[in-house]
């Protein structure tokens, strides 16, 4: 089946992935009455107020929903939960959410229309393990879409990373972690995976998300919430190390080792930026050769770039997606 490009696969203005006539994802639009949120991540919530006022059916994972109660939004109790894995049907669209590595709980949605297209969001996704599903229209994340946005191995990221955490420990410095919800669980996890038994400190927010984590079968060993009696007086007497997010800088100034997660560094798994301080190279979306790859999988007639979300390289990321694959492709929105 040929999609049409000026098809009715788009993201509009107010950042909603519209897949059919029913069925929108992680922005809101009028007239839609399915509303799918595919991960807890803020710049996939816009609008969520409006849709479970105005949606027949407001859904995510149960994962989701349970972060989104932990992070205090309000509207995730009228959310319903379904698993992963799950199709449900809304008029005369099928609507599947596919697991994907990213965050905790985040799905792919994938809507079989009434006219026969298969139009697939990818949301923020990770190419590891990610399933290949054929689909006709293809709304991609773009976030990285530039050429030079890549990153190295996993392998040498993680490896660096240990390597300042082991020896920070071994000097008796504590290490103090700035990430993302779901980056810093994914980094607890792998530290402890790799022996490292000090106890974790956590922001309050950090800690909530933490539970959900465990509650799914995530090994995060002993931590404590860094506003409680026991995490204050750790924080102040005892090697530790105690993860925030980047927007909560502020909260340490004790002397310490600080390490900074971000997506935006490039090619080199760790940069020193001065003494005691360092930036590692950890993401949890796609570089730019994943997504190339993973469109080369997937194999779609139509590829949308969404330019509603992260670095703006969605008009750059389809000029390469047809140069390099031959796949027509266009930002949305224009
Ligand atoms: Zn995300």
């Amino acid at each position: 089946m040929k999609p049409n490009p000026d098809s009715d696969v788009f993201v509009s203005n107010s950042k909603a992935i519209v897949l059919g006539k029913e069925t929108v994802c992680d922005g809101h639009e009028d007239g839609y009455r399915l509303r799918v949120v595919t991960h807890a991540h803020s710049d996939h919530l816009y609008g969520l107020k409006e849709s479970v006022r105005s949606c027949d059916l407001v859904i995510s994972t149960r994962e989701t929903k349970d972060l989104l109660m932990a992070l205090g939004k309000r509207e995730a109790r009228l959310l319903v939960g379904v698993n992963g894995g799950d199709t449900i049907r809304c008029g005369e669209e099928k609507v599947r959410l596919i697991p994907v590595e990213h965050i905790l709980g985040t799905a792919q949605v994938l809507v079989e229309r009434e006219d026969g297209l298969r139009c697939l969001y990818s949301s923020d996704f990770k190419l590891h393990g990610a399933p290949v599903v054929k689909c006709d229209v293809l709304v991609l994340d773009s976030t990285y879409g530039a050429p030079d946005n890549v990153r190295p191995k996993i392998e040498e990221v993680y490896s660096a990373f240990l390597t300042i955490v082991e020896d920070a420990l071994a000097k008796g410095e504590p290490v103090h972690v700035f990430g993302f919800i779901g980056k810093v669980q994914e980094v607890m996890a792998f530290l402890r995976r790799s022996d490292v038994n000090a106890p974790f400190l956590v922001s309050p927010r950090m800690y909530r998300i933490s539970r959900i984590y465990e509650k799914y079968g995530f090994r995060l060993g002993e931590y404590y919430s860094s506003d409680g009696y026991i995490g204050r007086k750790i924080l102040e007497n005892d090697l530790h190390v105690a993860f925030f997010s980047p927007l909560e800088k502020h909260r340490s100034n004790i002397s310490c080792v600080r390490v900074e997660l971000t997506g935006w560094l490039f090619k080199t798994p760790c940069v020193r930026k001065r003494e005691k301080e360092y930036v590692i190279s950890l993401s949890g979306h796609s570089d730019f050769n994943q997504l190339i790859e993973y469109v080369d999988r997937c194999r779609p007639s139509y590829v949308v770039t969404d330019n509603a979300r992260g670095g703006s390289q969605a008009v750059r990321l389809a000029e390469e997606i047809e140069k390099r694959l031959g796949i027509p492709a266009s930002p949305s929105p224009r």
